[in-house]
């Protein structure tokens, strides 16, 4: 098998360099200059092991990292960075994402013992996935034998015949007849035929057959001499391959029966072999698969195994949900302790179901939806048994396509902003705005920010995005400079992902120092739930923010907290309230009264306060009534394209006399 090397990193000298290197080295080297191309590379080329740069534009190191460990879990992931991104690698190391750190500049010899390591992880672990498979996925017992005559690994089917209670068994232990000398020559010959008597008392007649070469493996075939036949049926008790449990299905579904199938996820199995080492992560899954066969036995089910963490379990006695959860419940019972085994790790499952006939109409399908939905809840942090949901798998496939396209919005010209006026009330004129982005896609059309913008915070574009917001409404306030329109403040939505970038201050620094603006009048919105989520790290970025000048809004004030006491700890200028919190204010005292105390404490603390969502008129007047210092929302005017924009504040006084005329 070729040794495939992937190297990320958006310096086109690095990977010149890197590539050389380990192309001399005797690696097949892939180069990639962004995440998004290193997974297009990925998707034609498995490379077995990744080297990526931490922090990247679009997509940086960890999102990569995790994107790659979701779809190819068995590649080895490294980081290649600067000593500066220190926490951040640790931790994607602890998540059991990367497996090393490499810091840059890189010493060469350093280098290749670690790209050498990766690969011999991955090959051995490649190897031990391979002899889970055969042990697991056989009707033969199987048996690891150690040229010294100790058994290694039993499986599932042996352990039922035998009864193994020890770890550690001699070959004469389980057979008297055969010494340790009878085992080594067992080694020099192809196939052995031996006859003894098994714990029971039975004559059984052995085939021990090499399953190859080099391995220690031996199939047991067992002949019952006492009536002759062959006994090579599947015991109950085995795992099933996938055809055989797709034929199973079929079988099932011909048959009309009402049956669920249940996918098992193992999680944390890659992570122990990282952290326990291969022979005692061996040992820990042995145990799982054995107690994961002998429930299915005293359930009457039968289970598949399809890889070294995902097992399908076959119920046909499907009554209700409520039954198989029960079911489900007694199945995973014996892993529920938090001592399963003398590994003291705690065993944790997704477990995910399809219910025959509704979820799907054949075997594939079925096998298809149960095991899609399970690598969709992988990512939660679920604990319940969840159904394969076809609206939700759908909705996943769009935010996949909104995803890719997003990586390509800026560069295809697709993005282009919106600005919504603030009115003031004290000085009664329209004196700030808020920047808001729009999306057109060819294909998909306009794409609400509402939908677009919480996958971009997830899949990570949206720190390319808020930079392009930032620099397209800078280029706007210049614009409008020199067309004489002066604004107070013009407000951008920044997300809390984007703060929390280590370069954030110095890229923002560095792209404001390209525009002749007046620093305060830009205002940063911020939502509550991330600032009050990183308290420390929050308030010491706002400052410096602060320091240079731009004011700070907290964004949807009562969507999530809603309390006050973390605000003084804040460097906090406007407070805005969510439109939720004064839909029915005109009708409601209680929201009043709450909004006014609201904006006694926002003032007490300096702030100003800001009213978004406005729509109707009443509303203006209570808001006026109860001290609120701006107002945004429908009833001044929708957001709206630049040209509209400019016309509406150039000719304000129309605006604003119609405004004051409707209070
Ligand atoms: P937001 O920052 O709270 O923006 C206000 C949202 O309320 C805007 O929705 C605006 O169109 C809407 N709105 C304003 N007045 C009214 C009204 O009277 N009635 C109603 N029903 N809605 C009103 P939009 O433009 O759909 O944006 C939704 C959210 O998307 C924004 O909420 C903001 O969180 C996010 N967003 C928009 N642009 C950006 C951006 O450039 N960067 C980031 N990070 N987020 C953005
Ligand atoms: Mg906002
Ligand atoms: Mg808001």
């Amino acid at each position: 098998m070729t040794n495939k090397l992937l190297i990320v990193d958006d310096e086109v000298a690095i990977l010149r360099a890197l590539s050389r290197l380990l192309t001399r080295a005797g690696y097949q080297v892939f180069k990639a200059n962004s995440g998004e191309e290193a997974l297009s590379i990925m998707q034609q080329q498995v490379c077995q092991v990744v080297i990526s740069d931490f922090r990247m534009p679009t997509m940086n190191g960890a999102e990569l990292l995790a994107a790659i460990k979701a779809q190819y879990p068995e590649t080895m992931c490294m980081i290649l960075s600067g000593y500066t991104d220190f926490n951040s690698v640790v931790a994607l190391i602890n998540s059991g994402t990367a497996f090393r750190f490499l810091q840059k500049p890189w010493d060469e010899q350093t280098l290749f013992t670690e790209v050498k390591e990766a690969f011999s992880t991955f090959h051995s672990r490649a190897h031990q996935q391979q002899v889970n498979l055969l042990m697991s996925n056989t009707a033969e017992a199987l048996v690891e034998l150690h040229p010294n005559g100790q058994l290694g690994r039993v499986n599932g089917v042996a352990k039922q015949l035998f009864d193994f209670t020890q770890n550690h068994i001699l070959l004469s232990d389980m057979f008297p007849y055969c010494t340790d000398n009878g085992v080594s020559a067992l080694f020099e010959d192809d196939l052995h035929t031996i006859t003894m008597q098994n714990r029971q008392g039975k004559n059984v007649e052995l085939h021990f057959k090499l399953a190859t070469d080099n391995s220690r493996f031996f199939e047991l075939h067992f002949v019952n001499k006492n009536d002759d036949a062959v006994s090579n049926r599947k015991p109950l008790a085995a795992f099933l391959d996938k055809n055989e449990l797709l034929s199973s299905v079929d079988g099932l579904i011909k048959s009309n029966t009402h049956f669920a199938m249940i996918a098992i996820h193992l999680k944390n199995y890659s992570y122990w072999t990282d952290m326990m080492g291969l022979p005692e992560s061996t040992a820990l899954f042995d145990e799982i698969t054995s107690t994961m066969l002998s429930q299915s036995k005293q359930f009457n089910a039968s289970l598949s195994f399809l890889s070294d963490e995902h097992f399908v379990l076959l119920l046909d006695n499907y009554k209700s949900e409520l039954d198989l959860h029960k079911q489900l419940t007694d199945f995973i019972e014996p892993f529920n302790t938090s001592k399963f085994s003398d590994k003291s790790v705690h065993v944790e499952f997704v477990i995910t179901y399809c219910i025959a006939h509704e979820d799907g109409d054949n075997a594939q399908q079925l096998l298809n939806n149960v095991l899609m939905s399970n690598r969709l809840y992988r990512s939660s942090h679920t604990h319940f048994f969840m159904r394969y949901d076809a609206a939700m798998i759908e909705q996943k496939r769009n935010q996949l396509l909104i995803s890719k396209a997003l990586f390509h919005a800026v560069e295809n010209d697709e993005l282009f902003l919106h600005y919504q006026p603030k009115f003031d009330l004290n000085k009664g004129k329209i004196c700030s705005c808020e920047v808001l982005l729009r999306w057109n896609h060819p294909e998909l059309g306009n794409v609400s920010p509402g939908v677009f913008i919480p996958i971009a915070e997830q899949e990570g574009q949206i720190i390319e995005l808020g930079y392009w917001v930032i620099e397209s409404a800078c280029k706007a306030i210049s614009s409008w400079t020199q067309k004489g329109i002066h604004l107070d403040k013009v407000a951008i939505n920044v997300s809390g992902k984007q703060l929390s970038q280590v370069d954030f201050i110095p890229r923002v620094e560095a792209l404001l120092s390209g525009f002749d603006i007046d620093m305060t009048k830009l205002e940063f919105e911020l939502t509550e739930s991330w600032l009050v989520d990183n308290l420390e790290e929050s308030a010491e970025k706002l400052t410096r923010l602060k320091n240079s000048g731009i004011s700070i809004a907290m964004d949807d004030f009562g969507t999530g907290y809603s309390s006050l006491s973390y605000l003084s700890k804040l460097p906090i200028d406007v407070l805005k309230i969510d439109r939720s919190l004064i839909t029915d204010i005109v009708h409601n005292v209680n929201t009043q009264s709450m909004v006014g105390s609201v904006t006694r404490m926002a003032h007490d603390l300096g702030m100003q306060v800001v009213v978004e969502g406005v729509e109707q008129i009443d509303q203006i007047k209570l808001l006026e009534k109860l001290k609120c210092d701006v107002i945004q929302g429908f009833i001044i005017a929708r957001p709206q394209a630049e040209d509209h924009f400019t016309a509406l504040i150039s000719n304000a006084d129309v605006s604003i006399a119609s405004v004051m005329g409707k209070i």
